[in-house]
């Protein structure tokens, strides 16, 4: 029986081109073409926009994101394996699917898409996704070349993106992305909808960037965050002494008997910008 988008179901696409799922490439396939495309949804419409995904596998969320109307999908995987299920898409979108074989670690995301509004939709593999979203988040050029990024993470990972102080999940990975962006969980995916089914659940986070962040070196925040966060539950004046301690949080206007996870995003773009 042909899918909802008149393709081959996953399964026997998977089986046909013997996509047994390999776990060092972090694969976790999706099947259900509703939940690829509730993923797909979250991203916002995509009519006359480039979609950019990461590790598209089989399919599964390809599928969805060019039966929603995206103009265009450029789809980066690193498996040759995937590139013949990947090709029979692309014969059913002509046109609209482009498949670039490679570490998407190494791709410049930056000069990908020249032209029209650009959105990163990925159920990422779990061992390069924060890397991934970390260079995302830190391109060369602000605003960056994306209007939002709709990404699968493990919930642990998804909790800490979107973390704000006073949360035991808030650290460097939540400080980095309240500078840079507004930060949602969409939803919540259970291990048994993946093939095969991971140990822990995931979640869907959305983000979109801010026009303005607050000005700050993104290296001096680093810096700061690293020292902050490397002794959570330290007071300040202790955990940051290597960086300049009492005099540096007194020219920032901090109380050095706080500790990381109190501080605001703003307040540790203000002592990263005493460094
Ligand atoms: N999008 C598919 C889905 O939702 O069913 C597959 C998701 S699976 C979690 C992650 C995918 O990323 C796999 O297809 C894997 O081969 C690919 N992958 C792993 N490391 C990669 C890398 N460094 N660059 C590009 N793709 C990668």
């Amino acid at each position: 029986m042909a899918a909802i988008d008149g393709l081959p179901p996953l399964r026997d696409v998977i089986q046909r081109h013997g996509l047994d799922a390999r776990k060092a490439l972090g694969q976790n396939f999706l099947f259900d073409l509703n939940l690829t495309q509730k993923i797909a949804r979250t991203a916002g419409p995509l009519e006359g926009v480039t979609v950019i995904e990461v590790g598209p596998g089989p399919g599964g969320l390809t599928r969805a994101i060019l039966s929603l109307g995206a103009k265009k999908l450029i789809a980066i995987e690193r498996d040759s394996r995937c590139l013949p299920a990947l090709a029979e898409i692309a014969d059913h979108y002509p046109g609209r699917l482009e498949v670039i074989e490679g570490d998407a670690l190494k791709i410049d995301f930056e000069n990908l898409v020249t032209d029209g509004p650009v959105r990163i939709i990925a159920n990422l593999p779990y061992n390069v996704g924060t890397q991934l979203l970390v260079n995302w988040l830190l391109p060369k050029a602000w605003p960056p070349f994306y209007q939002s990024m709709t990404l699968m993470f493990q919930r642990e990972v998804g909790l800490r993106i979107v973390a704000e102080e006073n949360d035991d999940h808030y650290g460097r990975l939540g400080v980095l992305c309240g500078w840079r962006t507004q930060a949602r969980m969409a939803f919540d995916v259970p291990p048994q909808a993946f093939s095969p089914p991971p140990k822990v659940t995931s979640s869907v986070v959305h983000l979109e960037p801010l026009e303005n962040p607050i000005p700050c070196s993104a290296a001096a925040l680093e810096k700061v965050t690293m020292a902050a966060f490397g002794q959570r539950r330290k007071m300040l004046r202790q955990s940051v002494k290597s960086i300049g301690g009492e005099a540096l949080l007194a020219k920032a206007g901090i109380d050095p008997q706080r500790r990381a996870e109190t501080l605001s995003v703003e307040e540790f773009c203000r002592i990263a910008n005493c460094l």
